[in-house]
């Protein structure tokens, strides 16, 4: 079942990037939370001719941008957690700050699927064990305040885990809301599972630089993350083995680490997390979006 959800999904989402762009009016555009959606924002310019940001209340942020064919195209990414309403993106000229464009974005409520079980959010931590999550959660976070100007997911992307016949399918959605009924709250799953055995070679999903690794942290295990510039980053958990180091660069597809369970994990598989300008977001949809590259 879960796995049948998952390929419609894919297959939902795969669009090309000429057919994902021409989606995009002027007037604007509507997307639901975690959706990551390429537009084009105009031929016969450059990168750094021009800025684009979004505005959803809190600070602006910036729209990471690339060029392909004269061409100029932005990646907006709305986070899992974003209010719905109505907000804005702005497209200005970077030497004058003079607007040039401004487009409507409409947020609905993201359509995730629902699991509902006895077990989860059981689990008690102790304050030692809180506190410990807390200082892990700043690392994280601290890796992700420098990135690479550059796009470096210019050769496009691929994803993390080979398919074979017992490998690489979705096993959990991006947003999966997980629901115990004896509780009124519950948690949205903030990454993609991916099946795949102990030990099995995890790729980087486009080109970047290693930012940040992560030693067995409580709740991520091993968790390595990798900067593709323009404020993108991927995170890679519950590792087994890391097999890069701070700063070394990585190519699309190039094996960083291997499948384990460690941290907050049941079983062998990889979790897989994507942050653009800070927006937690479906990593599939990024992978899909940018394959064509
Ligand atoms: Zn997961």
């Amino acid at each position: 079942m879960t796995r049948l959800i998952g390929v419609a999904f894919v297959l939902l989402v795969a669009t090309t990037l000429e057919s994902a762009a021409q989606e995009a009016t002027p007037a604007g555009l509507t997307l639901h939370q975690g959706d990551v959606h390429i537009v084009k924002i105009g031929g016969g310019m450059n990168a750094s001719d021009v800025q684009s940001v979004l505005d959803t209340g809190g600070t602006p942020t910036a729209i990471p941008m690339f060029t392909k064919d004269g061409a100029l195209y932005g990646i907006v990414a709305v986070d899992l957690y974003q209010e719905p309403g109505t907000y804005h993106m702005t497209v200005y000229e970077t030497t004058t700050k003079r607007a040039l464009s401004t487009r409507t974005l409409i947020v609905e409520k993201g359509e995730f699927q629902k699991s509902i079980s006895s077990t989860w959010n059981t689990q008690v931590f102790d304050q030692a064990a809180l506190d410990r999550i807390a200082r892990e959660k700043r690392e994280i976070t601290g890796a992700l305040q420098i990135s690479s100007p550059l796009p470096e997911w210019q050769d496009g992307t691929t994803y993390p885990i080979e398919k074979t016949d017992r490998t690489g399918s979705m096993t959990t959605p991006f947003g999966q809301i997980r629901m115990n009924p004896t509780q009124e709250w519950y948690r949205f799953h903030r990454g993609t599972d991916f099946q795949a055995p102990a030990g099995f070679a995890i790729q980087a999903i486009a080109a970047g630089r290693v930012a940040h690794l992560g030693r067995d942290y409580l709740l991520e295990g091993n968790i390595t993350v990798i900067d593709h510039g323009a404020g993108i980053f991927s995170s890679y958990l519950h590792q087994s083995a890391f097999l890069v180091k701070v700063g070394d660069r990585v190519k699309k597809g190039d094996v960083i680490g291997r499948v384990g369970s460690t941290g907050n994990s049941h079983g062998p598989h990889l979790h897989l997390a994507l942050r653009i300008g800070g927006a937690l977001v479906d990593p599939i949809q990024f992978i899909e979006a940018l394959r064509q590259l």
